[in-house]
């Protein structure tokens, strides 16, 4: 029977345990206090929504679905009152006296292995009420059930061992907490704090909420709501509160699934890729709700590294498998929906790129680098993000692209490899020298313009059973069958070879004659093959000093070219002029592969070079006398 003395109660020991963390440790973000209660509240409202289709005995049945919020900077008073189920008096002690769950064992286990650092742990693990003895120094809770002839009750208490719980007339339907807060704490009571709370947490809640008598503006949980009801701009609004974004997105995904998890997803790709423009690496900002509370704004392995420029809404609810907050914080269940809405992510993309290729185009512009660094580190995706890849190519136009796929369907017979140069833009492969013997042989090379292109293919490997070849690697073996001109002699080829290294020293490793070479007379190749040229790039842009080692590299020259020929014959006429002229074209090879380090020896070699042309030059055009004159000066 109902009784108005004050009864005491013992706290179950797992919660005394879990107060005692709670007030004393845990959380470094006590705000977190208000988003679990609002959720309650929420939840318990929703329940009432549920019940009305069902029961027509209803206590205070005509009161609206609501919570609200009031608090009090100078007394320190915070209340959260909600229109919803309320408890019973056998409610109040089972729900707030107790942890009925399994979930109480598995996060005080959590807690001990180092929960400390987390912020969500109490909500995942449906304890959120208790995040309130954070802030406050007393808790009290008016509530009335739902059930017409069950009496109001208020269980009270200061977060130590005990609680009590009194019979109250006069109340209304629901529940009212109302919490003191601690001397500490008193920025909670602060109409601007809240509100900055509220609207980041809890403005999907789908039952208005009223701060200090103002109501908060709410934003539809839209990712719940049937596609096809949802207006273009409601999206977009959506979108631009959910990332902080002035623009519609790029593109948009939103996506329920029943199996094997329940969930509801809106995903955004932006206009822009920021880290692009030079700002910070970005974060994972796909939000883990759960039942339109957020559980975690920025979750760590909801996505793939990769997709950390994606923005959105990620909802599993908890049917029908069972999924609730105290699972979430559950690896395997992340892991699920990671695959889940991975794979979903990049099917969108396929689509786009086979159905939209301009529009991906532009994507891909912005957001390509991601492609690639999942495809080289991603393992689980990696086959499917190979095929996303788009590169322009020796026989692509300026600005158009291909696919590995249409690369290798292109392939010539005879060709074993997929050839590919990195370097900062077309004009700038197109005039070196790497590219000419590819192109006599009608073979296709991938374009590449970023740097980490080359550490891409290093880690991809090969594509349809192909490898990738760096078309500037010392391993690249071309047929010379379609070389034309007369080359030196073979025997010249041999002690030309030596005398290159011997004049060249140091600098390079293995000096060879080429197969690739048409039009160039020589070109340079990494001797190092672990640190390609683009490698050696990067590096040196990282390092500020100059520790890096000299450059060391193979070179090839082409036995027909005019200039080669001729040091051939000048090595043996005039060896100091021989000298000189392989000395430039050797810097020359070395601009081609962005190697040279040290553009200022040149400048005396030249002017020796132009000074010997002009001098021949005078020699023939000026009148003997003066000729002999000048020539007698050298
Ligand atoms: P969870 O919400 O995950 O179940 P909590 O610790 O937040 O865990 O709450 C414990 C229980 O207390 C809830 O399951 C609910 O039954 C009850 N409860 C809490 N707040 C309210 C409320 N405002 N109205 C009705 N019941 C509530
Ligand atoms: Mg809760």
């Amino acid at each position: 029977m109902s009784t108005t003395i004050p009864q005491k109660f013992e706290f179950q020991t797992e919660i005394k345990q879990l107060l005692d963390i709670v007030i004393h440790s845990l959380y470094t973000e006590k705000e977190i206090f208000v988003r679990e209660l609002v959720s309650n509240a929420s939840d318990a409202l929703e329940k009432l929504r549920n019940l009305q289709f069902t029961e027509k005995n209803i206590y205070d049945d005509n009161l609206a679905l609501e919570i609200n919020i009031t608090s009090d900077e100078k007394s320190n008073i915070i209340t959260i009152q909600d229109f919803g189920i309320g408890m019973t008096r056998d409610e109040l002690v089972k729900n707030l006296g107790t942890i009925a769950h399994s979930g109480s064992k598995q996060f005080l286990k959590a807690l001990g292995e180092g929960g400390q650092k987390s912020n969500n742990l109490i909500g995942q693990f449906g304890v959120g009420f208790y995040s309130a003895f954070m802030v406050t120094k007393s808790v009290k809770v008016y509530s009335h059930s739902w059930k017409k002839d069950e009496p109001g009750h208020v269980w009270s208490s200061e977060g130590s061992c005990s609680y009590e719980i009194e019979e109250v007339d006069g109340q209304r339907r629901g529940a009212k907490v109302i919490m003191e807060l601690k001397d500490d704490c008193g920025e909670f009571a602060k109409d601007w704090r809240l509100k900055e709370i509220l609207t980041r947490y809890s403005v999907f809640v789908g039952f208005p909420i009223t701060l200090n008598g103002t109501k908060l503006t709410s934003v539809s949980a839209l990712w719940l709501r049937k596609k096809n009801e949802i207006k273009e701009e409601e999206y977009t609004e959506f979108y631009k509160f959910q990332s902080h974004s002035a623009g519609a997105p790029r593109y948009r995904l939103h996506f329920s699934a029943d199996a094997p998890l329940s969930i509801n997803a809106l995903l955004f790709v932006p206009q822009d890729n920021t880290e692009k423009l030079g700002f910070a690496r970005l974060e994972p900002s796909v939000a883990l709700y759960c039942h339109k509370v957020l559980i975690d704004a920025k979750p760590k392995d909801l996505l793939p590294e990769w997709l950390r420029f994606a923005k959105g809404v990620v909802d599993s609810e908890d049917t029908p498998l069972n999924i609730s907050r105290e699972t979430i914080q559950n690896k395997e269940l992340v892991e699920k929906l990671n695959k889940v809405i991975t794979k979903r992510f990049i099917k969108m993309l396929e689509e786009e790129a086979s159905q939209r290729a301009d529009a991906y185009n532009e994507f891909y512009k912005e957001f390509g680098i991601f492609l690639k660094e999942g495809a080289a580190l991603d393992f689980t995706h990696k086959d499917q993000l190979v095929k996303l890849l788009r590169f322009e190519s020796s026989l692509t136009e300026k600005g158009k692209t291909t696919s590995l796929a249409d690369y290798v369907s292109n392939m010539k017979d005879e060709q074993k490899e997929i050839y590919y140069l990195v370097a900062p833009s077309r004009a700038a492969i197109e005039s070196g020298p790497y590219l000419e013997g590819f192109q006599a042989h009608n073979f296709e090379v991938l374009f590449c313009y970023e740097p980490v292109d080359d550490y891409v293919f290093n880690h991809v490997h090969e594509f349809g059973g192909k490898k990738f070849l760096s078309a500037d690697h010392a391993d690249v073996k071309l047929d010379n069958a379609l070389q034309q001109g007369d080359a030196i002699s073979q025997s010249d080829i041999k002690v030309l070879a030596q005398w290159f290294k011997d004049t060249l020293g140091e600098q390079v490793a293995e000096v060879k004659p080429s197969d690739r070479l048409v039009g160039s007379p020589v070109l340079a190749t990494n001797a190092d093959k672990l640190t390609s040229p683009q490698m050696r790039r990067m590096m040196r842009a990282m390092k500020k000093d100059d520790t890096l080692e000299t450059v060391k590299v193979n070179l090839e020259f082409n036995p027909r070219h005019a200039v080669v020929k001729k040091i051939n014959a000048l090595r043996q006429t005039d060896q100091s002029k021989a000298e000189l002229v392989t000395e430039q074209l050797f810097d020359n090879s070395l601009i081609a592969a962005g190697l040279l380090e040290n553009p200022t020896r040149m400048i005396g070699r030249l002017n020796k070079l132009l000074e010997s042309v002009w001098m021949n030059t005078m020699i023939i055009r000026f009148p003997r006398p003066l000729a002999t004159a000048f020539a007698g000066k050298t």
